[in-house]
């Protein structure tokens, strides 16, 4: 993979920025609590909710599971539990050490967008929640733009992204922490990616035939790495050229 400059950065949200283990902690702690009023069991099912998720957290139908586990048929609970977990938005929620300063040097230096997965309102909520909003040129959830079936590694958003920058796949860095979603999905429109080693998915080895241009063990260690190939566009000046 070339070395050339970077005129602009594509960031992931969860596990990237901040540790997705936080915000999920604490949407369970609403389902347990919904679930209590619902007269269930919210504390075991609590803990099922967490063992289930272990499995892989992005899998789908946790909820579902964990009511099986604590002896409930789910469909009656499903849709107050799943209204629960959605509408967790915390008032706070804390970026990554040093990934805040490092988003506004990078800020400062490229235009950056954030490019995530899941229920748009929600990530809208935890971006909020993180304080990042004024640090992001744009934000793009794939959901929008066509449900759960353009997810990463599906290159919609990352063209739409590219779209919006009027460059080349090759002038932009994804940075983000999944193999089969990040390294995968930039890899699918030509661009490049480092790949931090960072939260539940972190540890994976890298599958053969995806390898990210560069790794990093946080995402300020990211930044650090890409500041020297950053590039501003000067005004006036199309990205093109
Ligand atoms: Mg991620």
């Amino acid at each position: 993979m070339t070395d050339a400059p970077v005129r602009a950065v594509l960031v992931d949200l969860d596990d990237t920025l901040f540790p997705q283990a936080e915000w999920l902690a604490g949407a369970w702690g609403a389902v347990s609590d919904r679930a209590d009023a619902l007269g269930l069991d919210g504390a075991a099912l609590r803990g099922h909710l967490v063992r289930v998720a272990a499995q892989g957290s992005d899998r789908g139908g946790i909820i579902d599971q964990a009511l099986v586990a604590i002896g409930v048929h789910p469909e009656p609970y499903v849709p107050a539990l799943v209204s629960a977990f959605s509408g967790h938005a915390p008032e706070q929620l804390a970026p990554y050490a040093g990934a805040f300063s490092a988003l506004e040097r990078l800020h400062a230096s490229v235009p950056v967008v954030l490019v995530t997965d899941g229920n748009p309102a929600i990530q809208r909520a935890k971006i909020a929640a993180l304080g990042l909003g004024g640090l992001l040129d744009h934000v793009l959830v794939s959901d929008d733009l066509g449900g759960r079936a353009v997810r990463k590694p599906h290159p919609a958003a990352f063209r739409r992204a590219l779209a919006l920058l009027d460059l080349p796949a090759g002038a932009v860095v994804h940075v983000g922490d999944r193999s089969a979603k990040d390294v995968a999905g930039a890899h699918g429109v030509g661009m490049r990616c480092v790949r931090v080693r960072t939260g539940e998915y972190g540890a994976l080895p890298d599958p053969a035939g995806l390898l990210p241009w560069k790794t990093a063990g946080s995402f300020r260690e990211a930044v650090e790495l890409l500041m020297p190939f950053c590039v501003r566009e000067q005004q006036g000046v199309p990205a093109r050229l």
